[in-house]
C-alpha cells in the first residue's frame, strides 16, 4: 500500500462545559454529581410557555475564549434553533448559534519541535447541552443490551462552548497536541474545567484523506462525542488507514458519521450524516440578538493572560521544546518561574516544579535558598511538603546540609569498599552498573546525608586507582 502518498486532513470540533454558576437559559445551578433531576425548572424541562433568559457570564466567557483564539468578535450574534428529536432534548430543539456565532474566524498557534503551526479557527459559538441519557439494566449497561433508558435533566441546559477548527491538522499526534494545548488554554482562562473524564470536554473529529499536493477535499468521516485522548488518536489513525485502503481499492468513501470500536480498532458507519437542512435552523424567536458593547470586548481583551502557546515558545529557548511543553501542559511552569525569579537556575527550577508537589508562591524564596544550599533529600522532601501547607522558615532546613566534604566521606567510602570485595571485583571487571549499589551503601551509612554526586566521583577514583 502506497500510503506515503496520502495526507491526513483532520479538523476538530471541541465542546467544553462553561464553568458558570447557573445554566445557559435558566437559573438552575450546575450540579455535577448531584442526585438525578434535582436541578431542573420549567425552562430546562421545556414546559409550555417557559421562556429562556441568556446567561450573561456565559456570553462573556465565550468572548474571552474567542479573544484568546484571535477570533473576530461579532457585533451582532444570533441564537438559533437546531431542530431534532431525541429523548434528552425535551424542547425538540437545541438553542445554538448558526449563521451568526459570537466568535468568527481566528487562529491557534501551535508550537512544535520544528517551529510553529498555525491552525485555523473557523468559529466559536455558544449553545446549551442536552440532558444525559443513562442506559440501565441489561447485562452490559450500554445502549445495546440495556433493558431501558433513563434521562437525567440536570445536565440539560448547561452552557456549552463549541470551538471549530479548520481542517488543518495533518497527523493524529498533531491533533492531540492541538487538543491538549487548547484544553490548557481553556483551563487557564478559567472558563471551563475541560476535563474529559468528567465529560466537561468532548470532541467531534472530522477525518478525510487526499493525495499529497491535491487541492480540495474528499468526503470526510465524522466521529462524534470522543472523550478520551488515547481513543481520539487511535480513531484518527484507523480512519486514515481505512480511507486510504478504500480509495486505493477504488471503493466509494461516503461522507457519514462513524463510531470507533476500540476492540477491533476499526470505524463503522453510525448513521447517515444529517445535512444542515435536516436541522431546519432558524433564529430563536424567544431571544434577542446578542450585541456585545465595544467597552465589554475591550475589557475582556485586557483580561486575556499570556497564552500557554506563548509561554512554551518563551521557555523552549532555555529548556528545549519537550520540557517547555510538558511544563506548561501540566500547569507547573508558574512554580518553576517562581523559583527561577528568586535565583534558581531555570532548568533546575523546571525539574523541581515537575517532580515536587505544589507549594505556596510565598514560599518560593525560602525554597530557592534551601534548594541552592544542597540540603539532604529528606530535608528537601520535608521542606516541599511543608511549603504546600503554609509559610516555611528556611533556617529550619538549611542546617540539614548534604555531606559533600571529601575528608568526611573518605573513611566511610573506604569502609564500604572493604566490606564489599565481591562488588568491587565486579566493577573492576567492567560491570559498572554495580556502582549504584556501592553508592547506596555509602548513602545508608551517612543516613542519606552524603551528596550522591561527590560519592559517585570518590568511589570511581578509588576503585580505578
Ligand atoms: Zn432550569
Amino acid at each position: 500500500m502506497s500510503s506515503v502518498e496520502w495526507e491526513l486532513v483532520c479538523g476538530l470540533e471541541v465542546h467544553a462545559h462553561l464553568k458558570t454558576r447557573t445554566k445557559m437559559f435558566c437559573r438552575c445551578e450546575l450540579s455535577y454529581g448531584a442526585a438525578e433531576n434535582t436541578h431542573t425548572c420549567p425552562v430546562c424541562l421545556a414546559h409550555p410557555g417557559a421562556l429562556p433568559v441568556p446567561n450573561g457570564r456565559a456570553i462573556e466567557m465565550t468572548i474571552l475564549l474567542g479573544l484568546a483564539l484571535d477570533c473576530e468578535i461579532a457585533g451582532h450574534a444570533v441564537f438559533a434553533r437546531k431542530n431534532y428529536f431525541y429523548p434528552d432534548l425535551p424542547k425538540g430543539y437545541q438553542i445554538s448559534q448558526y449563521e451568526a456565532p459570537l466568535c468568527g474566524a481566528g487562529k491557534f498557534v501551535l508550537p512544535t519541535v520544528d517551529g510553529e503551526r498555525e491552525i485555523g479557527i473557523v468559529r466559536a459559538h455558544l449553545e446549551e447541552d442536552a440532558a444525559k441519557t443513562v442506559h440501565a439494566g441489561g447485562a452490559t449497561g450500554r445502549s445495546v443490551g440495556a433493558d431501558y433508558s433513563l434521562v437525567d435533566f440536570n445536565r440539560g441546559g448547561t452552557p456549552l462552548l463549541e470551538i471549530v477548527s479548520a481542517p488543518d491538522l495533518r497527523s493524529a499526534d498533531e491533533a492531540m497536541a492541538y487538543l491538549r494545548l487548547l484544553r490548557q488554554t481553556i483551563r487557564e482562562l478559567g472558563v471551563s474545567d475541560a476535563d474529559m473524564e468528567k465529560g466537561t470536554l468532548r470532541a467531534d473529529v472530522n477525518v478525510s484523506v487526499r493525495r499529497a499536493g491535491e487541492e480540495g477535499f474528499r468526503p470526510r468521516w465524522e466521529i462524534k462525542n470522543m472523550n478520551s485522548f488515547r481513543f481520539i488518536g487511535r480513531a484518527i489513525e484507523a480512519a486514515f488507514r481505512q480511507q486510504v485502503q478504500a480509495h486505493e481499492a477504488g471503493e466509494e468513501v461516503v461522507q457519514s458519521t462513524y463510531d470507533y470500536d476500540a476492540d477491533t480498532d476499526r470505524l463503522t458507519v453510525h448513521r447517515s450524516k444529517e445535512e444542515a437542512d435536516d436541522y431546519r435552523y432558524f433564529p430563536e424567536p424567544d431571544l434577542v440578538p446578542v450585541e456585545p458593547a465595544a467597552e465589554l470586548v475591550e475589557r475582556l481583551r485586557g483580561e486575556v493572560p499570556e497564552r500557554p502557546a506563548e509561554r512554551i515558545r518563551r521557555l523552549a529557548g532555555e529548556l528545549g521544546f519537550a520540557s517547555a511543553e510538558e511544563l506548561v501542559l501540566t500547569g507547573n511552569e508558574r512554580k518553576a518561574e517562581a523559583l527561577a525569579s528568586v535565583g534558581v537556575d531555570l532548568k533546575d527550577a523546571a525539574a523541581i516544579a515537575m517532580n515536587r508537589g505544589d507549594f505556596l508562591p510565598e514560599n518560593a524564596e525560602a525554597l530557592a535558598r534551601i534548594v541552592q544550599a544542597n540540603v539532604t533529600r529528606e530535608a528537601l522532601d520535608e521542606a516541599f511538603a511543608a511549603a504546600a501547607e503554609g509559610p516555611i522558615d528556611a533556617e529550619q532546613y538549611l542546617s540539614q546540609r548534604t555531606l559533600g566534604d571529601e575528608d568526611a566521606l573518605t573513611p566511610v567510602i573506604d569502609a564500604v569498599i572493604a566490606a564489599h570485595p565481591e562488588q568491587v571485583e565486579t566493577f573492576r571487571g567492567g560491570k559498572e552498573g554495580v556502582l549504584g549499589f556501592l553508592v547506596g551503601q555509602v548513602m545508608r551509612e551517612t543516613q542519606g546525608k552524603a551528596d550522591p554526586k561527590v560519592v559517585n566521583r570518590l568511589l570511581r577514583e578509588k576503585l580505578r586507582g
